[in-house]
């Protein structure tokens, strides 16, 4: 038996794992004659192989087919959203029928606020993170003022109360209800992005909805990275994006869940658009809009299918692999990599995400020791030398080795590399 922080011991792990051949359909990039290093499946996730021939089969189509590519075929453009939406649901533990691909994430957050925010003079409250990422905390104020209402009086942020700037489940139970009566809607992050602490959802759900008030997730860190049951856990509404954990390149089109219980009531206001509109008439083009039963209902246009395509490839891949495998492997290699720094480079790093493997995903962020300029330096280091991370104000480095294609030997390059700069 290897010593369990040994180089020996990863690269044992790396030819025993099950999950192992995944690297092999991504795209790493290079670094002088290797290969990088990378912890950005957070920010960035690479590029699955199968991405270029899922949109190359669609510039094909478009140049042979052309207008009848929308009616041509099983990837036809008429229902191409609907090609991603059973494994999407897999990868969010939700029905097919509540989830829908379309958007980004901002305008997505903006759709379901118009249907689940809706602010009356005794409930105008929106209960929020204090230090959220900042296109929802933008996102939030915006619609309270859209409403006629202001946000000096309408958003309150829950502040951290932990030691390195988490939340504990108390504070938000305080708080939710200490705004109990005046709670029309809570916005609570997966995975906060900054400090990678992973929420119960479940009890947050839990709590919002005893109160009276609406939930909904921004799961833009979560996607991907836990396994979810948004069926069950039973929020009103929830949003990710597609580039992060999902893979599916620059921009990609986000995603957005809907509660099954919301599907025919068509009392909640919605920005209506023809995609929105039942399949079966659509084409009748009548004036009154009448919504498809479904996520599919807060549609607006006909979706950007290249931009769909890259997704297609990646969902394969996770419905490869399996979300409670690549959960398993993920708490072996952030655990791996939090043992590594707790014990090589305590003099250097000090994690900020939480112990606790139950509240938190892929990613540690780690403060560099020594104040901004050092850890500015360490980062640059490390980027000169093909390992990357990504760097968040004032001194953390986010780390996110990510099951599909990151493997136990990574961890060690980043240990060694950090350790030899340290010493230098
Ligand atoms: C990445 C991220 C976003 C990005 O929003 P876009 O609309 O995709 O640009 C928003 N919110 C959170 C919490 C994020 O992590």
């Amino acid at each position: 038996m290897s010593e369990p922080l040994s180089r020996a011991h990863a690269l044992a792990l790396d030819a025993n794992d099950p999950l192992r051949d995944l690297r092999g359909e991504f795209l790493i990039p290079r670094h002088e004659g290797g290969e990088q290093t990378y912890f950005v499946g957070n920010s960035l996730g690479l590029q699955p192989r199968g991405a270029q021939a899922a949109v190359q089969e669609v510039m094909g189509q478009w140049a042979t087919l052309a207008v009848e590519g929308h009616f041509t075929g099983p990837t036809q453009w008429l229902g191409y959203h609907r090609l991603v939406s059973g494994q999407l649901a897999q990868v969010v533990g939700a029905l097919p029928s509540e989830v829908v691909a379309m958007n980004t994430l901002s305008v997505n957050l903006h759709l379901m606020m118009v249907s689940f925010y809706r602010p009356t003079a005794q409930r105008p409250v929106i209960l929020m993170e204090a230090g959220a990422f900042p296109t929802d905390r933008h996102a939030v104020e915006a619609q309270i003022r859209f409403h006629g209402f202001d946000p000096a009086d309408c958003l309150v942020e829950v502040q951290p109360d932990e030691a390195e700037g988490t939340i504990s489940l108390q504070a938000i139970e305080q708080a939710i209800a200490r705004h109990g009566a005046r709670l029309a809607l809570v916005l609570w992050p997966g995975v906060q992005y900054r400090t990678g602490q992973a929420f119960d959802l479940q009890a947050i759900t839990t709590l919002a909805r005893a109160q009276g008030a609406n939930i909904g997730f921004d799961l833009a860190h979560s996607v991907g990275n836990l396994p979810l049951q948004l069926h069950e856990v039973a929020p009103d509404f929830a949003v990710w994006c597609h580039y992060k954990y999902l893979n599916s390149g620059p921009g990609a089109v986000a995603g957005a869940f809907i509660h099954e219980r919301h599907h025919r009531d068509t009392t909640l206001p919605r920005f209506a658009g023809w995609w929105g509109h039942e399949e079966a008439t659509r084409f009748q083009m009548a004036p009154q809009f009448v919504p498809s039963v479904g996520a599919e209902g807060w549609q607006l246009s006909n979706p950007p299918i290249l931009g769909l395509a890259p997704l297609r490839a990646s969902l394969d891949l996770f419905e490869r692999a399996g979300m409670a495998a690549l959960r398993d492997k993920s708490l072996a290699l952030t655990g791996m990599l939090d043992a590594l720094v707790q014990s090589r480079l305590p003099h250097v790093l000090e994690r900020i995400t939480p112990a606790d493997s139950e509240r938190r995903g892929c990613q540690l962020s780690l403060r560099v020791i020594g104040g901004r300029e050092r850890g500015r330096a360490l980062f640059e280091h490390l980027r000169a030398v093909g390992v990357l991370g990504d760097w968040r104000e004032p001194d953390v480095i986010r780390i996110s080795p990510t099951p599909l294609y990151n493997r136990y030997q990574d961890l060690h390059h980043f240990v060694d590399a950090v350790d030899a700069w340290a010493r230098h």
